[in-house]
């Protein structure tokens, strides 16, 4: 059986603890690799090695490492057919889910590439007479990285890419469902000139968890998860003197208004909804169809959703993969065996796949869900798109705006001041106007807002150049013999 280990001072390095995590391939159902899970004194050994490559990295020059960072967003690109196989294999993405998901982090690569004008200073001359003041940034130390399986390659570059190239050594903390991706991305990062120990990862569960939200030597920690480890991992992390930025669930809602293109928007929200079998924190889970409109909008999904073909990553035809764990399909299919007893009306019912070999489900639809309904209050995380009727714009707005979650939300109309409006007033980091996905190019940020961040700085871009530095700001006066007095008055300009 192939084994996973952590990577550490750019060499793979066997786990000692005797505990071992099981990796499936989801396509098939079958373990096809085991992970090593690190104890708390594994984990010290991997965070002392980021902390000694520290002192030399941090001393870089910006072009040396944006050097580096462009030769690994070249291997990147030259070895993106065989990572998207390690993708599907592990996570059971289809060929172009896989594809999109590292070309998106690959936008990550090339914004930290431009690391010497993006950690530029200001600088105020004669500041007071004599005297000029200038702002800088410096890294933070050593830096953690704890990811979800569902972007094993994406969501590791939001972080590491900014983090490195500010100077910062990094400690990822991979999901132990499908960890050989980020395996795969420390080889091309050593193979690009990347320093001994400036990334390193360790394979764990909640023990490594624990040990790098408690560890001294460790200056930040970006989490990408659930919901509730979110918030535990924010409590834990800033009651240790840590800086932490955690992401959270998601229910993201499409509101669709009367005026819209209906076919758009239904094209729109299959794909938002079905894309990655529903395991994305910016799917699409609940449609909000104005009443006048709702039959016309079901009808049109009705359609759309059986044409969907799922199959392995294995067929380049798929469209849609399995779930991730025979345990996470079973509880999505739950939701919806549960749907009809609670009100709902189940209109296509995909739980007929689970009985195939691998973790399949086929794509489902609720019509008529309301608050109060599990589908409707819990994040389902898989192949499901419910429909909510609404009264009116106001209804569904409202709706939005009273769900615990935050992260995306999409407006379908062809009216730009309604739009402008809801933009406006709604509660949610990400907006898409007749855009289903609205995940923010590499030089925005990205995050949510309620329960989908804790934490007061949002994913990569100029938000993530915030987090991984800490500003100084110095004031220098050059010797002047005539100006020199003893003055005990606090320091003033005029
Ligand atoms: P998860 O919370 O189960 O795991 C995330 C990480 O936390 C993993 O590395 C895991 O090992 C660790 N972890 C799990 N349980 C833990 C515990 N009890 N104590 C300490 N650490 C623990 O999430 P997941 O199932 O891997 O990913 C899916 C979730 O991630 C969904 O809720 C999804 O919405 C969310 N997500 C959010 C975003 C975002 O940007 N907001 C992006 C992707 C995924």
């Amino acid at each position: 059986m192939q084994r996973i280990s952590h990577w550490v001072n750019n060499k793979v390095v066997a786990g000692t603890s005797g505990n071992t995590g099981k990796v499936y391939n989801p396509a098939t159902g079958e373990q096809q690799s085991e992970v090593d899970l690190a104890s708390i004194a594994e984990v010290d050994a991997v965070i002392a090695a980021a902390k000694k490559a520290g002192l030399e990295w941090r001393s870089s020059n910006l072009s040396r490492r944006a050097e580096i960072m462009f030769r690994f967003r070249e291997l990147v690109v030259a070895n993106k057919n065989e990572l998207a196989n390690v993708l599907s294999l592990e996570h059971g993405k289809v060929p172009s889910d896989a594809m999109g998901e590292i070309s998106r982090g690959i936008e990550n690569v090339e914004f930290a590439c431009g690391i010497p004008a993006l950690l530029k200073g200001g600088y105020s001359e004669q500041a007071s007479s004599g005297v000029d003041v200038y702002s800088i940034r410096q890294p933070l130390g050593v830096v953690a990285g704890i990811t979800p399986f569902n972007f094993p390659a994406m969501v590791p570059m939001w972080m590491f890419a900014n983090a490195i190239m500010c100077g910062n050594t990094f400690v990822l903390k991979p999901s132990e469902k499908d960890p050989s991706a980020p395996m795969f991305i420390a080889e091309l990062l050593r193979q690009a000139g990347l320093p001994d120990g400036v990334f390193n990862v360790v394979h764990g569960d909640k023990i490594a968890v624990d040990r790098i939200l408690s560890h001294p030597d460790i200056a930040s920690v970006s989490f990408v998860g659930s919901t509730p480890i979110a918030k535990y991992v924010y409590e834990t992390g800033t009651k240790n003197g840590k800086r932490v930025q955690a992401l959270g669930g998601a229910k993201n809602h499409m509101l669709v208004l009367p005026d819209a293109d209906l076919d758009m928007a239904a094209d729109a929200a299959v794909s938002a909804a079905f894309g990655s079998a529903g395991e994305r924190c910016m799917a699409i889970s609940v449609v909000l169809a104005v009443d006048t409109i709702a039959d016309e909008l079901v009808e049109k999904l009705k359609t759309r959703v059986p044409k969907i073909k799922v199959g392995p990553g294995t067929d380049p035809t798929a469209e849609m993969g399995p779930l991730i764990t025979r345990e996470h399909r079973d509880k999505v299919a739950s939701y919806i065996t549960n749907a009809n007893g609670e009100g709902a009306n189940v209109v296509i019912d995909g739980t007929d796949k689970a009985k195939d070999a691998g973790f399949f489900l086929n794509p489902s639809l609720i019509d008529k869900v309301k608050p109060g309904m599990k589908c409707y209050d819990e994040e389902i995380f898989g192949p499901v798109l419910t429909v909510m009727r609404v009264k009116s714009y106001q209804e569904g707005l409202d709706t939005i705006n009273s769900n615990q979650f935050g992260n995306g939300t999409a407006i379908f109309t062809r009216d730009g001041g309604v739009a402008r409006q809801f933009q406006f007033d709604v509660q949610v980091g990400m907006v898409g106007i007749n855009v289903p996905i609205p995940v923010p190019v590499s030089y925005y940020s990205f995050g949510g807002w309620k329960a989908s961040l804790f934490g007061d700085q949002h994913m990569y871009g100029p938000e993530g150049i915030n987090f991984f530095t800490r500003g100084k700001v110095v004031t220098s006066r050059w010797p002047d013999p005539r100006t020199s007095s003893v003055n005990l008055g606090f320091p003033q300009n005029r």
